[in-house]
């Protein structure tokens, strides 16, 4: 399936990845080196709520200078390009909030992980189009992401082409796994991976690759999904910041409501 991507015309980037700088085990260099070993013309260093720093020449692996932001209905992947300045977002405000701060600022901006059943951390369908309704743009959907399942994949798919968002495709990666799990291609029209992914996000013509083989998730039991969930709830120490609020309550529960609606009901819409 690599092979099929001519290594000439498309990069392939793992644009949403954690360091030590917040739940990661890997340090910048160490990642630097993993991106590099699985081929990857860029990824994205998307520490929660900790941007990453500006590039400096001696870096010999591409990536996007990024932010996971702990917005209250959920995470919000916010990009800087180069030349852009990043704003610093607080954590538990609204996620229209962040979008619009973003479009304002010149960021480009994307929902992480949507449609995953739990929080923390995933907007829902709903939020999607509340934001997109009050006229903010979001310029992504991360569509392709080792807790989701392939017919998430299909449906958050259709939903970014219902609000005219591109697609992408990651990792997630804590661990160490950069470029293993799902990624995201798009043409190969400069030398600039950097300048090529924001181009392709604003033309919608990123592509998501799945994992090669079996979706290492797809034959994990529900059981162990959820006892994962619970697990990333205590560990991620953002989540464990903003649970104290009851707002956040309020957002989880209503989250999780439009969420179990959505993998029910409107699968059988947008599934094909
Ligand atoms: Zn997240
Ligand atoms: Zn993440």
């Amino acid at each position: 399936m690599a092979g099929d991507i001519a290594e000439k015309r498309m990069w392939r980037a793992d644009p949403h990845t954690h360091s030590v700088r917040s739940d990661g085990i890997k340090t910048w260099e160490e990642q630097a080196i993993l991106a590099k070993n699985a081929r990857l013309g860029l990824y994205g260093r998307t520490d929660h709520d900790v941007w990453a720093q500006e590039h400096t020449p001696s870096d010999d692996t591409s990536y996007l200078r990024g932010v996971e932001v702990s917005s209250r209905e959920g995470h919000v992947l916010v990009y800087a390009p180069t030349g852009i300045k990043p704003v610093e977002f607080k954590i538990a405000t609204p996620m229209t909030e962040v979008v619009k701060q973003a479009n304002g600022e010149g960021l480009v901006v994307g929902l992480a992980h949507l449609g995953f059943f739990l929080p923390p951390g995933s907007a829902s369908v709903q939020e999607a189009r509340r934001i997109t309704d009050k006229g903010m743009h979001i310029d992504f959907i991360e569509a392709g992401h080792p807790m989701l399942s392939a017919r998430n994949l299909r449906k958050a798919g259709a939903i970014a082409s219902e609000i005219g968002a591109a697609v992408t495709g990651s990792s997630d990666d804590h661990l160490g796994n950069i470029g293993r799990s799902f990624t995201t291609v798009f043409p190969r029209e400069t030398d600039d991976p950097e300048k090529d992914f924001f181009s392709a996000i604003a033309a919608r013509t990123t592509r998501v690759i799945e994992p090669e083989g079996k979706n290492p998730e797809a034959s994990v039991s529900p059981v162990v999904r959820l006892r994962r969930v619970f697990f990333s709830l205590f560990n991620d120490k953002s989540a464990i910041k903003i649970t104290n609020g009851h707002k956040f309550l309020g957002a989880f529960a209503k989250g999780a409501m439009e969420r179990a609606v959505w993998e029910i009901g409107e699968g059988r819409t947008y599934g094909k």
